[in-house]
Parts: C-alpha cells; structure tokens; sequence
C-alpha cells in the first residue's frame, strides 16, 4: 500500500472496542452535510476513509454502524447508500459477475493519453483532477467519474488503460472498486449502462459554443457581465443553486430559473439563509419564461425568449389588441 504526506493525519489508530476517530471525525463534522457537500471536489465534503478501508484498518461495517448510530439525516441515508456501493462491487467481483458485456472498438492511445495522464488535456476540471491524483494519490470521486468518462468517451481510449494509471497511483486501490467504477463510466460493466450520458456537440448542432463544467468555471470563463441573460434549466440543486448564487453576485441583466412555484420557494429561502437580500433575491425571475400558456419544449423556449425581450426593453409587454 502507498502512503501520502496528505493522508498521514488520518492514519491514527482506534483502540480496542473504539470508534476509529476518523470515522468519529467524519460522523460528527461533515456527516449532516454530506448531502449537500459531497458533489462538489472543491469542497472537503468527504469523509476520504478510503485507504483506510482499502487499507483494511476499517470496515465497511465499522463506518455503517457509526452511521447508524448517528442522527438520522439525509446525509446519513445518502452515505450509507455509498457504502453500500462499496458492497456491490465486491460482491460483482467476488461472484465473478465483473466481465465487460460489451468491447466497443477503442482508439490508439497516442499522444493524448500522455496529456490525460500528467493533466493537460487543456480541460480545468479534468487537469485538476488528474494533477491531484498525481500529488496525493486521492482524487475526489466526481473528478474520478469525469477523468474516467474523459478518458472513455471523448478520447475513445480503453478503460482498462486508465484503471491501470489509477491503480499506480490510487492510495485507495482496490480492483474491485477501480474495475468496476471504471466499468460503470464505459459502460460496459453488469451495472446500469450509462454510455449515454455524455454531452455531444452533435447533440446540439445550433449552439455556437458548448461549456461542459460545473458553473463556477462555466461562468469564470464566459465572464459574466450586463449583456449577460442566464436561464437556469438543469432541475437539479447541485448545479441550479451554486449558478444561481454566482449569477446573483454579477451584473448579469436577467436571470431566469425553471422549476414549480414550490422549488421556487423553497430555493428562495435557502439564499435568504445564506444572506442574499430580498432585493437580490428579486432578481430571478421564476418560474422562469411569461405566461403563455404553452406545453411543449419549443413553446417554453419561445416563453423564455418572449420575458427576456420584455426585460431587455424594460416594457410591460402588455397585447396591442
Ligand atoms: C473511475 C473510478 C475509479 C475508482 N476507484 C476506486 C478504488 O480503486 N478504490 C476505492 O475505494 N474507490 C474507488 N472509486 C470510488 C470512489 O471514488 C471512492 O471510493 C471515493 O471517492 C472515496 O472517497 P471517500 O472515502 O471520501 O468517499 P465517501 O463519499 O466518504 O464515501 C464513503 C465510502 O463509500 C464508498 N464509496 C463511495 N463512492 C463509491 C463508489 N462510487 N463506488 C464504490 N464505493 C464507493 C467508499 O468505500 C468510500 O470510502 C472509484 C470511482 C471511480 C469513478
């Protein structure tokens, strides 16, 4: 097993009977907000036990049971629900149910996988990444998921490639769990298959530019300033709320989020929560797009356009009838 100057603080040993006191650390500080934390690799949201039980100086059933015996939360459900990811694999392996039910015809490595491997794809996300595995031997697990998905889907290169990178260098390696994490993101593996989920320009073929990054880089690169209008669309917390916060702290001239009037309200008072004025909070116009009344997608779209020319000229908008 490797060890890094990074994870040294973790290796403190439990005494006979005890709770091992990172996983006491976890339960007790981040645990509650796991929920909320554990998507975003800039944020330390995780518990990182995993060389501790790759290790096999815990267990699985030591940290469920400091779980469950914590205040229930959403964040307890959600990591128990982690661990139980842990569990799959190995059982997938141990049953050995873990051969790739599909061999897609993959690219010559070439040059770019040297580019992935030291991190300069020229992509942030997956430079961070991979320049972190590199000097830690850890790397968060959705910068795990975009590496991988990097390496698969848009290099076409073979996962089995850059399981074996990860396994060099993971503190947290485990066959089991890199083989079938690996599996999971090529879709090839006996989990779901989710080799569609990737964002293709193809997919898009009238959009003059496509950004594929969590917002806060999204909008450092685009640059946000008064010509900007920001329709918020994803339905999804983990990416509406942090755009929304940073569209709120910009000059951006309109800003519009989808969701029901409930989301609305509940998203509405999580930024009162965390400060922002209801002057501020005014800003965003949600449910996003006017009235009209329309149901289907290429309606909505028209909805959205139709309030951003009302706020663009500032006019009521009222009929001419
Ligand atoms: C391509 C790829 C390769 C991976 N290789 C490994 C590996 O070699 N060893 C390894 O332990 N994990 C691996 N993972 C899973 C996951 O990324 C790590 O377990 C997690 O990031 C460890 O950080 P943590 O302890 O802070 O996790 P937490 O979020 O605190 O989760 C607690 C524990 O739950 C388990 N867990 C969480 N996510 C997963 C998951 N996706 N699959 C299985 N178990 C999970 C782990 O045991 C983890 O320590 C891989 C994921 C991907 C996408």
């Amino acid at each position: 097993m490797k060890t890094y100057a990074s994870f040294r603080r973790a290796w403190r040993p439990a005494m006979e009977g005890e709770v091992h006191p990172a996983i006491e650390e976890f339960v007790e500080t981040k645990l509650p907000r796991y929920v909320d934390d554990r998507d975003f690799p800039s944020r330390d949201g995780t518990s990182r036990l995993s060389p501790l039980i790759a290790s096999g100086e815990i267990t699985i059933d030591d940290c469920a049971a400091a779980a469950l015996a914590a205040p229930p939360t959403k964040g307890r459900e959600k990591w128990l629900s982690e661990l139980a990811w842990h569990e799959w694999f190995e059982h997938v392996k141990a049953a050995g149910l873990d051969a790739p039910r599909l061999e897609p015809l993959w690219d010559e490595p070439g040059e770019r996988l040297e580019r992935w491997r030291v991190g300069e794809t020229g992509f942030p996300l997956v430079d961070a990444g991979m320049r972190e595995l590199a000097a830690t031997g850890w790397m968060h697990n959705r910068a795990r998921m975009v590496t991988a998905s990097f390496l698969v889907k848009h290099l076409h290169i073979d996962w089995r490639v850059g399981e074996a990178h990860f396994a060099d260098l993971l503190a947290d390696y485990d066959p089991a769990q890199n083989e079938g994490n690996w599996q999971w993101v090529a879709g090839t593996g006996i989990d779901a298959q989710p080799w569609f989920r990737i964002l293709t320009p193809e997919r898009l073929p009238e959009a003059d530019e496509l950004i594929q990054a969590w917002p806060e880089e999204a909008f450092d690169r685009i640059g946000l300033d008064d010509t900007c209008y920001i329709c918020v669309l994803s339905h999804d917390p983990k990416f509406d709320e942090p755009a929304l916060r940073l569209a709120l702290r910009s000059p951006a001239a309109y800003i519009g989020a989808i969701g029901s009037r409930k989301t609305q309200a509940e998203r509405r008072e999580r930024l009162a929560a965390e400060g922002f004025t209801p002057d501020e909070i005014a800003r965003i116009y949600g449910p996003i797009g006017l009235d009209l009344g329309g149901r289907a997608p290429a309606e909505t779209a028209l909805a959205i356009l139709a309030e951003v020319t009302r706020v663009r000229y500032g006019v009521a908008g009222d009929t001419r009838r």
